[in-house]
């Protein structure tokens, strides 16, 4: 099963992923990404967070 992972080195903190998916991720507070549950939203809606990430800072691990 993929899962999503978040480089949050790179992440800036833009808020998008968790509007995208919320069920999947938060802001921790440090103000960055964390996944909160892998399948907390479909596999759809995690790649457009994905995608819709400005500096790329997600990916699917295998
Ligand atoms: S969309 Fe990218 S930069 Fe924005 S909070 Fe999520 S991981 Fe961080």
């Amino acid at each position: 099963m993929k899962k999503p992972v978040v480089d949050q080195d790179t992440c800036t903190g833009c808020g998008l992923c968790p509007d995208i998916a919320p069920g999947t991720f938060e802001l921790n507070d440090d103000g960055v990404a964390a996944v909160i549950n892998p399948q907390g939203d479909d596999e759809d809606t995690i790649q457009e967070a994905i995608d819709s990430c400005p500096v790329e800072a997600i990916s699917w691990e295998e």
